[in-house]
């Protein structure tokens, strides 16, 4: 289990992006919301997108759940 974390400010296309605690754009985010613990991306994003409908993995850590 990973704990997640969806960026509050989407990018520049319109996307929330997801991460796990471990990657290291995480430090760059300024308001991130936490998502509580996952097993995978997958229901990371899920969970993210009840919040945020345009919500995608990190290209870094999440890549299995990126999409373009
Ligand atoms: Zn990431």
């Amino acid at each position: 289990m990973a704990k997640y974390y969806v960026n509050n400010n989407p990018q520049s296309n319109g996307d929330h992006e997801v991460h796990n605690s471990g990657c290291p754009w995480l430090n760059l985010i300024n308001s991130k919301k936490d998502l509580g613990f996952h097993l995978n991306c997958k229901s990371a994003v899920l969970e993210a997108k009840k919040t945020y409908k345009q919500s995608n993995g990190c290209v870094h850590c999440s890549n299995a759940c990126h999409t373009s």
